[in-house]
C-alpha cells in the first residue's frame, strides 16, 4: 500500500486558514489511537529565534494543531523538545510558543533525562538514549519546518524527531555518528523506533539558503502531513527542487523501509504538487565531496586535506559562546579576548557550531580555505 501525504495549500499563518488545515491533518491519525490517549507535541525548538525568522516552528502551527486535537477528544497534551544550548522555556517564550501553551495550558514538559530503550531492528542505533517524557508518553504529533541543512541538506519531519534525544546526550551522539551515513543511518533508525503518528511539515514559510539557523525565510505557502514521516519529507523536498534520494537519512529510511520516498509508492491527497512547488529554491551549501574521481590510495591523504572544518569570522562573532557549549569534540576553543577558536585536529566538521551561532560568523570549509582566511583576518 503507498503512503498518503496530504498537501495542502496555506497562504498565511491566520488561523481562519491554518485552522481548517490542521483539523484535515489531524484526521489522519490512526484511530486505534483512543481520544483520551495522551499525545506529545514536538515543534522544532533549536535555539531562540523569532516566529518571523523561520528557524523554530511557528506558534500559530502549535495553537492551530492544539485546537484541532482537542476537537477530536485529545485532552492530554503536553508539549516539549530539547534545544542545542538554550532552556527549552527560554527557546519557546522567543519562538512565540511559550506564550501560545500557557494560554492553552498545555505543558512544557523537559526533555533533560535520558533514558536508554532497545531498538531491535535498527541497523546502528540499537540502544537509544531518549528523554524519558517522549518514553512514557509515547505518541507524538511531530511538528517541524522545512528548512535546508548544512549537514543533512535538508531538515523536517525525520530530523526534528532527533530533539528526542536529550542535548548533553545529542552531544556525544554527534561524536560517535560524525560521518554524514552514520548519522543518517542514525536518524533512519530514531524514526524507525519513534514511528510518531502524524507528522506536520510546515512549508507556509520555510528556510532557504543557509539553514537551519543561518538561511533566509522563504514562502512555500504550502502544509504537509502524514503518517509517514519520511513520505512527507521526500514530497516536501521536491516540491523545493531537492532530490529525497541525495538526502542521506531518507534514503537510507526507504531502503530499509522504514518510509517511502519514490513517488509511485505515494499518493498525494489535497492539493496538485505541481501548483505548489517553490521555484530557484535556495540549497544549502554543498557538504564537500570527499574522493570523487581520486584512486583509492589518494582518499585517506585527501580526507585529511580537505575534510571539513569550522572557521569563525572575528569581525561577526558576538562572543556568546554558543559554539563552545554546543561543539562535541571540545575543538572550539576560547582565546583570552574571549574569542572562539575552532583547533582543527579536532575539529570533525558536524557543524553543530554553525548550526546554532546566532550571528552567522562559522562557516564550515576545507582546511585550505581556513587557513586562507586565518591569514585575512590575522592580515
Ligand atoms: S562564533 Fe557565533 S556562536 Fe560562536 S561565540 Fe561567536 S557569535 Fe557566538
Ligand atoms: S568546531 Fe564546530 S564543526 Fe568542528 S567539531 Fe566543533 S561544533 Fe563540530
Amino acid at each position: 500500500m503507498p503512503s498518503t501525504v496530504l498537501l495542502l495549500e496555506v497562504p498565511s499563518y491566520d488561523r481562519e486558514v491554518l485552522f481548517p488545515a490542521l483539523e484535515r491533518a489531524m484526521e489522519l491519525l490512526p484511530a486505534e489511537l483512543a481520544p483520551h490517549a495522551p499525545l506529545l507535541l514536538k515543534p522544532n525548538l533549536l535555539v531562540p529565534a523569532t516566529p518571523e525568522s523561520a528557524v523554530c516552528t511557528h506558534p500559530a502551527i502549535v495553537a492551530a494543531t492544539i485546537e484541532a486535537l482537542r476537537d477530536r477528544g485529545f485532552d492530554r497534551l503536553a508539549a516539549g523538545d530539547s534545544p542545542a544550548v538554550h532552556p527549552v522555556a527560554a527557546v519557546a517564550r522567543t519562538a512565540g510558543i511559550g506564550e501560545i501553551l500557557e494560554k492553552l495550558e498545555v505543558p512544557l514538559v523537559s526533555f533533560a533525562d535520558p533514558v536508554a530503550v532497545d531498538n531491535p531492528g535498527a541497523r546502528l542505533f540499537r540502544s537509544i538514549p531518549l528523554a524519558r517524557s517522549v518514553v512514557e508518553r509515547g505518541n507524538l504529533v511531530n511538528l517541524a519546518r522545512l528548512k535546508t541543512h548544512g549537514f543533512t541538506r535538508y531538515s523536517g519531519a525525520c530530523k526534528n524527531l532527533f530533539g528526542c534525544v536529550p542535548g548533553t546526550t545529542k552531544a556525544s551522539l554527534h561524536l560517535r555518528y560524525h560521518r554524514q551515513e552514520t548519522f543518517a543511518w542514525m536518524i533512519a533508525d530514531l524514526v524507525r523506533y519513534l514511528e510518531p503518528p502524524i507528522s506536520v511539515v510546515d512549508g507556509i514559510v520555510a528556510m532557504e539558503g543557509r539553514g537551519p539557523r543561518n538561511g533566509r525565510p522563504r514562502r512555500g505557502n504550502f502544509l504537509l502531513a502524514s503518517r509517514d514521516p519520511v513520505a512527507a519529507d521526500a514530497v516536501a523536498c521536491r516540491l523545493v527542487g531537492i532530490d529525497p534520494r541525495n538526502v542521506l537519512h531518507l534514503r537510507f529510511a526507504a531502503a530499509a523501509g522504514i518510509g517511502r520516498i519514490e513517488p509511485e509508492d505515494i499518493e498525494v491527497l489535497g492539493d496538485d504538487p505541481a501548483t505548489l512547488a517553490v521555484p530557484d529554491f535556495e540549497h544549502a551549501p554543498e557538504p564537500p565531496e570527499i574522493g570523487g574521481m581520486l584512486p583509492t590510495f589518494l582518499v585517506p591523504l585527501a580526507r585529511r586535506l580537505f575534510h571539513p572544518r569550522a572557521a569563525v569570522d572575528p569581525g561577526l562573532c558576538t562572543r556568546c559562546g554558543d559554539c563552545i557549549t554546543i561543539c562535541p569534540s571540545g575543538a572550539m576553543l576560547k582565546t583570552a579576548a574571549g574569542l572562539p577558536r575552532p583547533k582543527p585536529r579536532f575539529c570533525i566538521g558536524c557543524r553543530c557550531c554553525e548550526e546554532v551561532c546566532p550571528a552567522d560568523a562559522v562557516r564550515i570549509e576545507g582546511p585550505v580555505l581556513s587557513l586562507a582566511r586565518r591569514k585575512r583576518s590575522e592580515a
